[in-house]
Order: C-alpha cells, then sequence, then structure tokens
C-alpha cells in the first residue's frame, strides 16, 4: 500500500465535477475557496449555522430574525406597475404576511407558490405597515420536502460564483464518497477527549445540529482539527526520523580552536549561549544527524553560537558553511566572523551572487580543496557547481521561512551533514511546534549583560516637526538614527517614492551630508555603499523601507524612528527596535502613528511600548492576529490548515507532536493496525511528503 493512494480514496481525490450539482463552471469558482477536489470540501466546515427550527407563527418574531414557518398560500397580488414588487399573501397558524417579490419572473413565482397550497417559508421578516412581511424568503419548499431543510442550516464560506445551496449539495455529495476508514487516533486519547469517529466527526459539523456544534471547541471540531495536526506532526516527526537515520558524520573535536576564540572575546558568553554551544557540540559529535533549531531574539547572541558551531566542523577536519538571505547580512557575518576566525587562524571566505568569473572560480577551487575552511554567504553557497571538500555543518540563518522540504535539500551538499537553522524570530510555542516540529530546539532565552533596555515612545505624526527638532540636536551630539519610513502601498515604488520624499526632508532639516537613503530599489553596490557609510559613522541618519529590518548591527546607532507604526505587524516592529540599543548608550525608539489609531491598534503599540521580550511579542500578536498572518502562510513553509485554529487549539498542537512521536517509536513504519490507519489518514490530508518518507526508510 505504501505504493500508491489507497482505491477507496480515489473518488475524493477526483475532480470536482463528478460531484453531482457540480458542472465545470461551478467547479472552477471553487478555486476561489482553496477548495479543488472534493476531499478539500470536506474540511471547509460552516462558518455559521441559521437557525431554521419551525414555528407555529411568525407572530412575536423581531424585526430581521430569520422565521421558518408552514403556510397556505391565500392569494397573488402582480405589482400594479413597473417598480412595484409582486406580493403573495399567505396564512400560518395565527397571522397573515406578504412574501415579497422585488425580482423574479412571475411564472416562477406562481409555480413556487400556488394558490391554495401549503408551503415551508422560511426568511427573515420584516415590518411594513404594521405588517409582517418576508422579502425573498431563502427557502419555499413542498411540505412533502420539508425534511430537506435542516433545523440548523449551515453557513459556509463563499467565493465568486459559489452560493450556499452549491455548497450544502456538493459536502452532501462529497460525504457520501467517504469510505468506512479504521480508527488513527489512539484509543485512550479519543476516549479521554470524548471525540467522536471520523464519519461522525465530519456528519456533526456539516450538519450540526445546534449552534454549539459549530464552535471550535465542539468534539467534532476537535476531532477534525486533531486530525489535521496530527497528520501533519507525523508528516514532521517522519522526516525528523528520517534525517536522524540517515548516518551522520561523527564531528569529534578536541575544542583547540574553540578556546582560542573565547580566550580573544571581550566577553564571556551567557548560561543560554553556553547551553546552545554544548547541546550543538553533543549532536555534532553523535553518530546521528544535527537537525536543530537555534531561536533567538535579536542580540541575543547567535553569532558567536553558530561560530562555535562552524568551528567544531573545522577541529574535525572539515568545512563548514553559513548562508544569510540578504547580501548586506551576508557581509556582515563575514566582519563579525573574520577577526575572531584569525584568532583561531581559521580561513574564512565569502561567496555571493556578486562573485563572478575568476574570481569566483578561485574561491570553487579553494573550497573544493578545503583550503577555505568556512564558508558564508548568500544562496550562492548551495548552487550545483559549489563543491566541497568535505562540509560538515550547514547553518541557515534567518530563514524562519524554510519549509521542511527545503531543509531537507539543503543537507545534500555532503554526506551526513548536520543542520542548524538560526532564526531571530520568536514564536509562540504552538507556531513553532507547527514549523519545526522535525527539529530539536535551542532557545536564546538570556540577552548579554550590559544593555540598557530601549526606551520606547510612541507619537502622533501630527508632532512630526519636534520629533525632527529632536533629532537634530541628538545628531548634533553624534549620535546615530534610523528612521523608517512606512509600507502602506501595495507598489514598492510609491514606498520607495515615499522614502524619498521623507529623505529630501530630513536632510534639509539635518544636513547635507548627514542623511542617507536605502530602499529595496537601489543597486546593490548602492545599497551596501550607503549602508557602509552609515555603519562607519559617516552618514547619521539612515533612512529606509524595511531592508534594514533583518540582523544589521551597527552598535552606535542608538535612535530608532518608524512612521506609521500602526502598519507594520509585531514581529517586525520588534525586529526593527532591535536594531538599536546595541551599544552602551541609552537607546530611544519612537513610534509614529497617524491618529486616530484603531482599538486594536492602539492596543499593538501599547505592547511593544510596554516590553521588549520577543517571545511575549510573538505570543500577544498570534492573540490579536491569528497564526495565519503571524508568520505569513504562504511563504513560512506551514501548511494551510483548513479546520485547526492554530490559536484557539494550540494546546492540541502539542499533543498531536508528542502523540505522533510516540506513535514513531513504536512503530517507525506504520505497520501495526493503527500504523496503516495513520497512512489512511496521510493520504487522506495529502501528505504524500510523509509516504514517500515511508516508502523510503
Ligand atoms: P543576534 O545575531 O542573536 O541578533 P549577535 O550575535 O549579533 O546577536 O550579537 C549581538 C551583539 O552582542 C554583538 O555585538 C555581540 O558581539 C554581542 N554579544 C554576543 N554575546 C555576548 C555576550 N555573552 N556578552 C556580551 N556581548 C555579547
Ligand atoms: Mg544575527
Amino acid at each position: 500500500m505504501s505504493g500508491g493512494r489507497p482505491d477507496i480514496l480515489f473518488p475524493l481525490f477526483a475532480g470536482l465535477e463528478t460531484l453531482t450539482g457540480v458542472g465545470p463552471k461551478t467547479a472552477k469558482a471553487m478555486a476561489g475557496l482553496n477548495v479543488e477536489r472534493p476531499r478539500d470540501l470536506l474540511f471547509t466546515l460552516p462558518n455559521s449555522v441559521i437557525d431554521r427550527r419551525r414555528r407555529d407563527t411568525v407572530q412575536g418574531a423581531h424585526i430581521g430574525e430569520v422565521v421558518t414557518v408552514e403556510v397556505t398560500v391565500v392569494r397573488h397580488q402582480k405589482p400594479s406597475r413597473k417598480g412595484l414588487p409582486y406580493r403573495v399573501t399567505v396564512e400560518d397558524d395565527a397571522l397573515a404576511f406578504q412574501l415579497v417579490f422585488f425580482r423574479g419572473a412571475p411564472d416562477w413565482i406562481e409555480k413556487q407558490l400556488p394558490l391554495g397550497e401549503r408551503r415551508l417559508v422560511s426568511g427573515k421578516v420584516e415590518m411594513y405597515d404594521g405588517q409582517f412581511q418576508m422579502p425573498h424568503p431563502d427557502h419555499i419548499l413542498a411540505v412533502e420536502d420539508a425534511g430537506t431543510l435542516p433545523k440548523f442550516e449551515p453557513v459556509y464560506p463563499l467565493a465568486a460564483g459559489v452560493t450556499q445551496k452549491v455548497m450544502v449539495k456538493a459536502v452532501a455529495a462529497t460525504r457520501a464518497l467517504v469510505p468506512v476508514v479504521n480508527e488513527w487516533i489512539d484509543a485512550n486519547l479519543r476516549a479521554r477527549e470524548g471525540w467522536p469517529d471520523f464519519s461522525t466527526a465530519l456528519e456533526q459539523a456539516h450538519v450540526p445540529l445546534s449552534g454549539h456544534e459549530i464552535a471550535a471547541t465542539s468534539p467534532a471540531r476537535q476531532r477534525l482539527a486533531y486530525d489535521e495536526l496530527f497528520s501533519h506532526q507525523v508528516t514532521l516527526a517522519l522526516a525528523r526520523a528520517q534525517v536522524r537515520r540517515a548516518k551522520g558524520r561523527q564531528n569529534t573535536s578536541n575544542g583547540a580552536l574553540r578556546a582560542r576564540v573565547l580566550a580573544a572575546l571581550p566577553f564571556t558568553p551567557t548560561g543560554a549561549q553556553e547551553r546552545a554551544m554544548v547541546a550543538i557540540a553533543d549532536d555534532m559529535a553523535s553518530p546521528k544527524r544535527m537537525n536543530r533549531l537555534l531561536m533567538g531574539d535579536v542580540g541575543s547572541g547567535k553569532t558567536l553560537v553558530a561560530l562555535d558551531a562552524l568551528l567544531v566542523a573545522v577541529e574535525a577536519g572539515g568545512q563548514g558553511v553559513m548562508m544569510a538571505p540578504t547580501e548586506i547580512l551576508a557581509r556582515q557575518h563575514l566582519e563579525g566572523l573574520r577577526p575572531l576566525a584569525e584568532a583561531a587562524g581559521v580561513v574564512l571566505e565569502l561567496l555571493t551572487g556578486r562573485d563572478k568569473g575568476r574570481e569566483r572560480k578561485a574561491k570553487l577551487e579553494a573550497l573544493a580543496r578545503g583550503d577555505i575552511q568556512i564558508l558564508v554567504g548568500t544562496h550562492a553557497v548551495f548552487q550545483d557547481d559549489v563543491i566541497y571538500h568535505d562540509l560538515r555543518l550547514a547553518i541557515v540563518d534567518e530563514q524562519h521561512r524554510f519549509g521542511v522540504s527545503q531543509r531537507m535539500a539543503l543537507a545534500k551538499k555532503g554526506s551526513g551533514v548536520d543542520v542548524l537553522v538560526m532564526t531571530a524570530t520568536p514564536i509562540p510555542r504552538s507556531l513553532s511546534l507547527a514549523q519545526f516540529g522535525d527539529m530539536d530546539v535551542s532557545i536564546l532565552d538570556e540577552k548579554p549583560p550590559g544593555r540598557t533596555p530601549v526606551k520606547t515612545a510612541l507619537n502622533s505624526t501630527e508632532r512630526l516637526a519636534d520629533v525632527i527638532a529632536h533629532l537634530k540636536s541628538a545628531t548634533d551630539e553624534g549620535r546615530q538614527a534610523y528612521w523608517v519610513c512606512p509600507l502602506v502601498e501595495e507598489s514598492e515604488v510609491v514606498d520607495m517614492m515615499a522614502a524619498e520624499e521623507r529623505f529630501k526632508v530630513l536632510r534639509a532639516a539635518l544636513g547635507e551630508g548627514r542623511v542617507g537613503l536605502v530602499h529595496g530599489q537601489m543597486p546593490p553596490e548602492a545599497k551596501d555603499d550607503t549602508m557602509r557609510r552609515f555603519a562607519a559613522g559617516e552618514l547619521l541618519v539612515l533612512v529606509a523601507t524595511t531592508v534594514i529590518e533583518v540582523g544589521v548591527n551597527v552598535p552606535n546607532a542608538s535612535i530608532m524612528v518608524i512612521e506609521r507604526a500602526e502598519h507594520f505587524g509585531l514581529a517586525q516592529l520588534h525586529q526593527l527596535r532591535g536594531r538599536v540599543g546595541r551599544g552602551a548608550v541609552a537607546s530611544t525608539c519612537l513610534l509614529l502613528y497617524q491618529a486616530p489609531l484603531t482599538q486594536s491598534g492602539r492596543r499593538r503599540l501599547d505592547i511593544m511600548r510596554d516590553t521588549d521580550d520577543g517571545f511575549r511579542i510573538a505570543e500577544e500578536d498570534l492573540a490579536i492576529r491569528g497564526a495565519g498572518d503571524v508568520l505569513g502562510t504562504a511563504q513560512s513553509g506551514l501548511p494551510r490548515f483548513r479546520v485547526a485554529d492554530l490559536e484557539r487549539q494550540s494546546a492540541l498542537m502539542a499533543l498531536a507532536q508528542s502523540d505522533a512521536r510516540a506513535l514513531l517509536t513504536l512503530d517507525p513504519k506504520l505497520e501495526s493496525p493503527r500504523g496503516v490507519a495513520v497512512r489512511v489518514l496521510l493520504w487522506l490530508m495529502g501528505r504524500d511528503e510523509a509516504i514517500r518518507l515511508i516508502s523510503v526508510g
């Protein structure tokens, strides 16, 4: 079975047109809901329900309330002139009222509501001239068909060209295709949580018998969310097992180079740095392959930990590589690492997309000979023609945007290469489990001593003139500042123009040669040159779009001004603020906002003012915005969960992870009865990646 998708699931993966009532046009329109196959419909759950419980009469209904009532049709009243509605008088048990049609062919109305017949009608009621009326009922049913209208009608998310009726029908058709499956959830867990079996859960979720069944806390929803999270965690656990099974190299080292570096440092490592370095060296020394995440807020000192790991690789007789997401950061790493590497007598080089021709060739040759021991660079370091003499460790910096499969591809540059991923974006635990569940994690939760915390203040843009005046006196004292321009428009060009505008204003106010500008549209050389002049203290103010967001280190910069701060994500503000407070002087971060702030805008900026703990900020961000937004789902490597709500069901994620790991410990190849059932789940959830891992394992 590991060969292919089980036959019983085929209909769920067929084209949408195979469903009764779904034509090619509707099938196409469903793409707007990210629905491509019948199975996607199963996990597209209603957002709410409409109460369509029957009553005897509209009497006593509130205006705007949905009423479902059986009536007798007593009179048709065609519009006497154009623009007036067609009215049909009906009688329920207690009262006569009117059904009103502003559009719709009279023939159709007559056919739907034949004089003298009984009908079930359901829709919102209004008052008109002191009488109830129901404009355009949602449902008009013959009494014998009344059973097709559920008491609680599910309300699905919609897209252009997809109506509620289409959704209800398509989902019902899909549910009929769901095969009988064996339970994949652990029996004890299911009993403890009181979860229904899979098909009952689908039934309750799609045909709710009350409003409660729509809640994220309902057993049916919890179960389906768990199915999703669990399949994801099994995938990660399989990836993890595979990486660990893949024989690593035993990078045994004598610590000589590292000792030299530590001796050359002007400080001693923090406890958190020590712990991370020990964990990494242990991992690297073990015959298993390392697959570790180093998470640390900006300024927590990840670079030293990275260097220490690279030196383990070198001490063991091999090479190490560190990849940064941008040219600027790669250069900065080079500058930070080179003096220390030199202290240890280790050869360190830079390779980026800008290396061309003869120079590049010479570097590649040195690398292939093993003359370069540590390589720092951009994506260029993993290009096909880059050959390492003996690569032992690959570090990926600031790449929280990497997915599982990319991470695995990266390790292919050498046999049994240890992998360390570093991220400066603290993320809440539930999300880190979702995203990095396949890795072991080290957290730098201790800041190096001697930092003065950054003082953060909020200010309305109305006070821009004051702000500039203050900045002037600060720069007169030789202080340096970042000025981050708003990201308001969709287009980079518009943002660039805003930045250029601000640049002109500041240059006029602060002095010609003192202000520089960097933005995403500049040629890289010009950008680097400006950054370099700022770092060297030639420029006092750097006006920038968010290109400075990640990693840039200019210790003398002690002022950060962020314009239209309400437009930025909390994580981003935190990253930006982390650019200052790196030196000995007290630093300031000024968040400028455009009044009036929305309530959540105010709350977000207040959090920034009140804490500089990246993990706390991340938790708050998640609470305010939701998981997809926090990570930017598309680029995060995090799958789209259709049912699971990481915010409200975060405990489920942790549960799913430990369950998945436990299952694979007992049954690494998924061959037990439960294991076989889990395979069906993996197929059902489209986790083909995981299936491939079992087949190769
Ligand atoms: P990160 O990459 O985690 O944002 P860095 O590694 O760039 O942080 O470190 C930030 C600054 O702190 C650097 O200037 C570095 O030299 C310094 N630093 C690192 N570790 C310590 C420490 N244990 N004590 C004092 N300063 C440290
Ligand atoms: Mg860094």
